[in-house]
Parts: structure tokens; sequence; C-alpha cells
């Protein structure tokens, strides 16, 4: 493993080349064992991770779009797509703090006074704070108005009671951006109340959950008589429901922008390694057509997700269009995930080096992606939403 001294962190001097920046810096930094397609490495460490990520943002490969006064690089969303396109070209792991540059840091951009900025914002691109995002109860999924939380006044600040479940992260994390309510579970979207929640304040109670892969990321978190600052409170008491709104829209259309672009690298990695091998390529044939489909499905996405860059560079909103990309690409991936995992599930009992590397990256694939139709919102609410808010029709069956 390369040490984060010995990683290169030079930002370039000037936006223009992002992507030519982006490709040169990954190419030396990516090392064999942070790289997703050599699975024989043994895993990077969290703090590995963690290193790797505070020199992307130094490389200005994160927060691009962040005002420079908040450790940002102050650039556009332009410069944020070309280097999302090598991002997701590269076999780079998953980010460690996606939900605190993706959710918690738009959010804060968006609702958090001057002082939140200054102290939430550096420490996310720093990775000194990692974040995760307690919406989800065990009552309040899809339906997420019917959350029964309770945030109330005090003395001190706001008294928390509740819990959350599927917390990604929250056993490392810094901070929880927690949707809370302030009235009775009756009053729906009215009410509700977003934090920024330290994760060891007393009362707070992590408990981890082991999922179909193996990893420990889904947490249950209690809150017991949780106390949080007044000055931890993001936005005004009733701006909650708006708030997560803008949250979910970016979850759903920004998130991850490098998704499509780590789809086609997928699909190139299984057509490559099968190449080194008759048997295996030969395995590969008999799915050609279907893979075919898979990777013009590789280009729409790109497209939906360019057209929406171009949306918010001329100032429009995204509203309920941040689930065209969610919805597609979520779908086509567990396609491709199936396909691939029935290939490599065929290879032969003596498969060499790179069809071993492929077979272990496919499995953690086809496994990881059957929750890809549901987080972020689970494929029948994309479809309510598109029907509703875009076509206007009220119901669907
Ligand atoms: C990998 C992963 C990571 C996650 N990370 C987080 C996180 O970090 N923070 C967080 O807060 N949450 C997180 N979640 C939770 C996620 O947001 C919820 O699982 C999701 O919103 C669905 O809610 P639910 O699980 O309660 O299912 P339910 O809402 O109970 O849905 C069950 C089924 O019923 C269907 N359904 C529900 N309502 C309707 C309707 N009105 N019309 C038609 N069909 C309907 C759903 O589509 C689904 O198929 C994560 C989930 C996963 C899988």
């Amino acid at each position: 493993m390369t040490s984060q001294a010995a990683i290169d962190t030079s930002a370039p001097a000037e936006a223009g080349s992002y992507a030519d920046h982006a490709r040169a810096w990954l190419t030396q930094n990516l090392t064999d064992r942070l790289r997703t397609d050599r699975a024989h490495e043994p895993a990077a460490t969290l703090d590995e991770l963690i290193a790797f990520e505070a020199a992307l943002h130094e490389a200005g490969l994160a927060g691009i779009t962040w005002p420079k006064a908040y450790a940002g690089h102050g650039l556009t969303l332009h410069e944020h797509l070309e280097a999302n396109r090598e991002i997701g070209l590269a076999p780079m792991p998953n980010a460690v703090n996606s939900i605190g540059k993706e959710l918690a840091g738009p959010i804060l951009l968006a609702v958090g006074n001057e002082s939140q900025k200054a102290r939430f914002l550096p420490a996310i691109l720093k990775m000194q704070h990692i974040w995760c995002q307690g919406f989800s109860e065990p009552g309040a999924g899809s339906d997420l108005a019917a959350l029964r939380t309770k945030a109330e006044r005090t003395a001190d600040g706001w008294r928390i009671n509740g819990q959350k479940i599927w917390t990604s992260g929250a056993s490392k994390s810094q901070r929880c951006l927690l949707l809370a309510r302030t009235g009775a579970p009756q009053e729906r979207h009215k009410g509700l109340v977003l934090f920024a929640v330290p994760m060891n304040a007393p009362g707070i109670d992590v408990r981890e959950i082991v999922s179909i892969d193996g990893q420990r990321s889904f947490c249950e978190v209690f809150f017991n008589d949780v106390i949080v600052d007044e000055a931890d409170m993001l936005g005004a008491p009733d701006e909650g429901w708006a708030a997560a709104s803008r949250v979910l829209s970016i979850e759903r259309a920004t998130n991850r922008m490098y998704r499509a672009w780590r789809f086609q690298s997928e699909l190139d990695h299984l057509i490559t390694a099968c190449r080194s091998d008759r048997r295996a390529f030969a395995i590969l044939q008999t799915y050609a057509r279907e893979l075919a489909q898979i990777r013009v499905k590789t280009e729409m996405i790109k497209g939906l997700v360019e057209t929406l860059v171009e949306t918010l560079l001329a100032g429009e909103q995204i509203g309920p269009r941040g689930s065209f990309p969610k919805l597609y690409w979520s779908e086509a991936h567990q396609s491709f995930a199936r396909i691939a995992w029935e290939i490599v599930s065929r290879f032969p009992a003596d498969a060499n080096g790179p069809l071993l590397d492929l077979r272990k990256r496919v499995e953690g694939i086809y496994l990881s992606s059957r929750a890809e139709t549901i987080y972020a919102g689970t494929t029948e609410i994309q479809l309510d939403i598109i029907a509703k808010r875009i076509l206007n029709l009220k119901k669907t069956a």
C-alpha cells in the first residue's frame, strides 16, 4: 500500500483539463490494494481508505463544486462530471464518506448557517468527519413521513428519542444527518426537523447488522434521551421535509455521478478477463446479445446523467427527474450483475488469476446489486414519483 505521504496531492493549476488530471492522478495513486479488479490483494483497511479519500480531495477530485471558503475547489458541475467519468472508469473502492460529501454537504450548503458550514464542510472533505444518514425507521422507509423519532425542545437544546434502521456506516461515523419530528406522527410532513447529531453523544446506541455479502455497513441506531445542541439543528424546525426532499432528489440524481462509467468499466473487465481463457470466452460468447444490450444501457444512463447536469448548470431544479437515472441504472445494473454472475459461475475449476479476480469482484457486485433497487427509494417508489409528478397520473395500480 502506498502511504499517504507518497500520494500525490497536487490539484491542477486551473480548470479545463480536469479529465486528464483525474486520469493521471488515479493512474498514479490507485494502488493494487485499493483496486477492485485486484481481488486477490488483501482488502485495504478503513484507515487506508480514509487516507485515500482525503488525498482525493487534496488532488482536486472531491468537493469540486464546493466554495473555496469551505475547503472546496470552487469549480462547476462540468469539472465534477469530467472527474466523475474518470473516477467511474477507474476500479476504485466505494467511498467511505459518500453520505458526507454527496448528501450532508449539499444540504449544509443549502440550509446550513455560516457557522455550521465552516464547522462541518472542511471536516467532511478532509475526512475528519464521516457522516451517516438517519432517515429510515422500522415503520418508515418508502413512507418516510411516517417516521416517529421525536425531537423535543429542552433548556439545553433538543432531546431526541427513537430508532433508525439501515443506517449505512453509522458505526464508523462522527455525525448523523438525522430527520426527526417535533409534533405527532399524524402530522406527517409537518414538524420535521434535521440535525447534525454527534455520534458520540451520550444515549446513542449503534448496533451493526451483517448483510448478505458479509459487510457490517448497515446499523440500527437507538436514540435514548440524546441531547443535541441548538447549534446542530439544520434549517428551521418545520423545514425538515423540504430539506429532506432536497436530499433525496440529490441522492437519486447526482450522487455517485460516476455510476454509468463504473458500470461500463465492469462490463469491459468482464470481457477482457474472459479473453484470457478460451473456455471462459466461449461461455461469454453465449451471452453476446444480452451484453450488447447492457452496453447500450450504459450509454443511455450516461445521457440521462449528462442531461441532468446541463439542467442544473442552466440553473433549473431537477425535482422528480432525479428518479430517471436512479431507476434506470439500478434496474440495468442488477440485470448485468445477474448475467455476469451466471458467466463467472460457469468458469472451469482451474481458472487463471485474472478469472479468479473477476469472479471475486462479480460476486461482490452481484450481492450488493440486490439492494440497488431498494436504497435511495425503491423501484416502485421511483415509478410512482414519475407517474404522479411528471405524467400527472394520480395513482398507479
Ligand atoms: C444498501 C442500503 C443502504 C441503505 N442506507 C440507508 C441509510 O444510510 N440511511 C437511511 O435512512 N436508510 C437507508 N436505507 C434504507 C432505504 O432507504 C429503505 O430500505 C427504502 O426506503 C425502503 O424502505 P423499507 O426498507 O422500509 O421498505 P418498504 O417501504 O416497507 O417497502 C417494501 C416493499 O413495498 C414496496 N412499496 C412500499 N410502498 C409502496 C407504495 N406506496 N407503492 C408501491 N409499492 C410500495 C416497496 O417498493 C418495496 O418493494 C438503505 C437501504 C439499503 C438497501
